[in-house]
C-alpha cells in the first residue's frame, strides 16, 4: 500500500489532486490487511482522509467479489462516475464494475409498450413526459430515471412505469431479455465491485433471510461507508410495515393491470374502488396528529375495540380480491401478483394488529398524507450477528462518526459485531486552527422556559460575528421554527428555513446568497458538504438527544433497562454523542476551511456526561468568551 499511497507512490504520480495523507496510507494498510486476515475492521476516518480510494484500492486487491454499501444515491454515483474510471484508467483497466440501485429507479419496458396508445396519462405533462420517456426508452443503455432530468422527483406518471418487483412477471415477461433489471444483474454476476446503498443492501440481506432469492449476486466481502447508518436501515428492513401509500399502490395497479391487459372483470374493478374506500376509512381512525405513536398490544387493543369493523371489512376486502382474481378464467401473471400481493398485504396487517412478538416494537406514523404501521426490531445485533457478520468473512465498516471517547464499544454491541480490527485514524485537519468551539457560560439551562429568548439572542450575536454564512441545527421542527421567528426579527441577514422549499434547492440556496443562515434539523446534519467561507459558523442549540418518547426509542432503553442495563449511559448518550459529531462535521471540509461552532446547551459543560462528548469531538480550541469568537472571525 505505501508504494501506492506514500510519497513518491503510484498515486503522487497519477492523481491529480495527490497529497501525501497519512491516515489513508494507514487506513488502506488495515483494511488490505482485513482482507489477507479474513477478518472484519471498523475504521474511523474523517472528512479530508480520502477514504475512498483507501477502500476501493484494497478492495480490488483482494481478487475478491465485494460490495461496496453508501448511505445515498448520490454517493453511489459519485464513486462509480469519479473514482471507478481514475481506477480503471491507472490500476485495474479489466476492472468490472457494477452499479446497483432499488427497482424503482428503473423503467420497465413491458408497462411502457404496454401503455402506448391506451388513454392512461392525466393532463398535458403526463402526455409529453411520456413520449420523452418513450425515446429515451430506445437509447438508454441503464433505464436510470437519474438520466431524466425533465421528470419531477414527485412524478405520479414515473410510480407508474418503475419497474418494482410488485409488478414484474420477471422470466415470464416478454422483454425479460430486454429488460433493465436483467441487464443490471447481468452486469453484477460479471463485476468485481458492486456498487450499492445500505437501503438496497439490507432489503437483499432480509431476502436472503427469508430464502425467497436475492437481489444482489455472491459475494465475498462488504465495505461499508457512512456505517453509522445501518442500524436504522437494517431495523427498517429486518422489519414489517404497511401504509396508506401502499393499499393506495396496490388498488393503483390492479386497475391499471386489468385495464393495459385488458381483462373484463367488473367485479374485480368494483372491489378494486371498495377496497380503497375501505382503506381511507381504516387510515382514517388513526389520530390525526403528526408524529410517531407507540401501537403496542395495549393501545391495539384500544384502537380494535373501538374501529374492529374498519379493520375486518380492509381484511375482508382484501381477501375479496385475492378470491375474485383467482376466479377469473383468463389470468396473466401481472393479475396473480395483484392476488398475491392482496394476500401480502393482508398478513402484514395482520401482524401488525394482532401479533405480540416481543422482539418487535409495534408503532404508527402520520407523516404528510400518509399513515404508517410498522413493527421494528427492538434489537437487530443478533440478526446482523447470524446474517452478515457470521455470513462473511471480511466487513469494514467506516465512516466519521463511529467512535465514542474513542472507543467503537457502542457501535459493536448495538451491531452484534466482535473481534475486529479497529482503528480511529488522525484527522488530516488542524483543527485547533481551523475550528473554534464556543460554549457559552451564561445560559439557562435548556429546559427552562427563559431558554428560547435567550438561545436567540446569542444566536443573533453569533450571526452578527460571522456575518451570517451559517447553519443553525435544531432537534426538533418546533424549536426549529420558535428560533427562527426570533432570530428574524434581530438580523437582516437572509434566513432560509427547512421545509419551505425542497433540500436540495435549499441547500443551493444556501451555497448561492451571500450570508445566508439556514435553520434546519435532522436532515441536515448529515451528508452536506458546503466547502468555503459561505459556511463559516454551525450553531447547535441543543445535545441531540433521540427524543425519548418516540416508540423505537424508548422501546430500547427499555429492553436495556430491562437487561439490568444503563440504558442513559449506554444508548441515549452515545447516539446523541455521534449525531453531535455528524452535525459540527457540516464545517470543516477542506485544509482551508475556518469557522465557529457553537453549542448552545450547557449540560455539556455541567453535566458529568458532558465529558464524554467532549472528548469525542476534535480537539478544536475552546472557548466561552463571544470576544474570543470575534477575534477569530477577524482572522479568517
Ligand atoms: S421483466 Fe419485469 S421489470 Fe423487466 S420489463 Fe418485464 S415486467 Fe418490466
Amino acid at each position: 500500500m505505501a508504494d501506492i499511497f506514500g510519497p513518491g507512490g503510484v498515486l503522487s504520480k497519477r492523481h491529480p489532486g495527490y497529497e501525501f495523507r497519512r491516515s489513508q496510507l494507514e487506513m488502506a494498510e488495515l483494511i488490505d490487511n482485513a482482507f489477507l486476515k479474513h477478518q472484519h475492521a471498523l475504521i474511523e476516518a474523517g472528512t479530508g482522509t480520502g477514504k475512498t480510494l483507501a477502500y476501493l484500492i484494497p478492495a480490488i486487491q483482494s481478487g475478491r467479489r465485494v460490495v461496496i454499501s453508501t448511505a445515498t444515491k448520490s454517493l453511489q454515483e459519485q464513486l462509480f462516475n469519479k473514482d471507478v474510471p481514475f481506477l480503471q484508467k491507472y490500476f485495474a483497466p479489466d476492472l468490472k464494475v457494477a452499479l446497483m440501485k432499488g427497482r424503482n429507479n428503473f423503467l420497465c419496458r413491458q408497462k411502457v409498450h404496454l401503455m402506448e396508445g391506451q388513454p392512461v396519462l392525466k393532463g398535458m405533462d403526463e402526455i409529453d413526459w411520456f413520449s420523452q420517456i418513450r425515446d429515451w426508452e430506445k437509447l438508454t443503455e441503464t433505464g436510470d430515471r437519474a438520466e431524466l432530468t425533465f421528470l419531477p422527483d414527485d412524478s405520479e406518471l414515473w410510480n407508474r412505469i418503475d419497474a418494482r418487483s410488485d409488478t414484474c412477471t420477471s422470466q415470464k415477461c416478454p422483454e425479460f431479455a430486454n429488460c433493465f433489471i436483467t441487464g443490471m444483474h447481468q452486469r453484477a454476476q460479471e463485476a468485481d465491485l458492486i456498487i450499492v446503498n445500505h437501503h438496497l443492501f439490507f432489503a437483499d440481506l432480509a431476502i436472503r433471510q427469508d430464502d425467497f432469492g436475492s437481489i444482489l449476486p455472491e459475494y465475498a466481502a462488504v465495505i461499508f461507508d457512512e456505517a453509522h447508518e445501518i442500524e436504522d436501515v437494517a431495523s427498517d428492513y429486518f422489519g414489517r410495515a404497511v401504509s396508506s401509500y401502499k393499499l393506495d399502490e396496490l388498488a393503483r395497479d390492479a386497475e391499471q393491470t386489468l385495464r393495459l391487459l385488458q381483462v373484463s372483470a367488473p367485479t374485480v374493478r368494483r372491489s378494486v374502488t371498495q377496497l380503497r374506500e375501505r382503506a381511507h376509512g381504516f387510515f382514517d381512525a388513526f389520530p390525526a396528529r403528526e408524529g410517531r405513536y407507540p401501537f403496542e398490544p395495549s393501545e391495539r387493543a384500544g384502537f380494535l375495540e373501538q374501529n374492529r369493523e374498519a379493520y375486518d371489512s380492509l381484511a375482508m376486502g382484501l381477501k375479496r380480491i385475492e378470491i375474485e382474481l383467482a376466479a377469473l378464467t383468463a389470468k396473466p401473471d401481472e393479475v396473480i401478483n395483484i392476488a398475491r400481493r392482496a394476500a401480502d398485504v393482508r398478513r402484514e396487517l395482520a401482524f401488525l394488529l394482532e401479533s405480540d412478538e416481543h422482539n418487535y416494537v409495534y408503532w404508527f406514523e402520520r407523516r404528510g398524507k400518509g399513515v404508517f404501521l410498522a413493527a421494528t426490531p427492538i434489537d437487530v445485533s443478533e440478526i446482523l450477528r447470524e446474517k452478515l457478520f457470521d455470513q462473511f468473512d471480511t466487513v469494514v465498516l467506516t465512516s466519521a462518526t463511529l467512535a465514542v471517547a474513542g472507543h467503537f464499544d457502542f457501535l459493536k454491541q448495538r451491531l452484534g459485531l466482535q473481534a475486529v480490527t479497529e482503528r480511529v485514524l488522525p484527522h488530516e485537519f488542524d483543527f485547533r486552527e481551523q475550528a473554534l468551539l464556543y460554549l457559552p457560560e451564561a445560559l439557562p439551562d435548556v429546559r427552562h422556559a427563559s431558554f428560547p429568548t435567550h438561545a436567540a439572542e446569542e444566536i443573533a450575536r453569533l450571526l452578527e460575528i460571522t456575518e451570517g454564512r451559517a447553519f443553525c441545527l435544531f432537534t426538533s421542527y418546533v424549536q426549529m421554527r420558535d428560533a427562527f421567528e426570533r432570530v428574524r426579527s434581530k438580523v437582516g441577514f437572509p434566513l432560509l428555513l427547512q421545509g419551505t422549499a425542497p433540500r436540495s434547492v435549499l441547500l443551493e440556496r444556501f451555497k448561492t446568497t451571500p450570508n445566508a443562515v439556514l435553520f434546519a434539523t435532522a436532515s441536515f446534519w448529515q451528508g452536506v458538504d458546503v466547502p468555503g467561507e459561505q459556511l463559516s459558523c454551525v450553531i447547535i442549540d441543543r445535545l441531540p438527544f433521540a427524543v425519548p418518547s418516540d416508540p423505537i426509542v424508548a422501546a430500547r432503553v427499555r429492553a436495556l433497562k430491562e437487561d439490568g442495563r444503563d440504558a442513559f449511559a449506554e444508548y441515549q448518550v452515545p447516539e446523541a454523542v455521534l449525531a453531535l459529531k455528524q452535525g459540527f462535521g457540516r464545517l470543516i471540509r477542506s485544509r482551508s476551511d475556518r469557522g465557529i461552532l457553537a453549542i448552545l446547551d450547557t449540560r455539556i459543560q455541567r453535566m458529568r456526561y458532558g465529558k464524554i462528548f467532549l472528548e469525542s469531538l476534535p480537539d478544536y480550541t475552546t472557548t466561552q468568551d463571544l470576544a474570543v469568537v470575534a477575534r477569530f472571525m477577524e482572522k479568517s
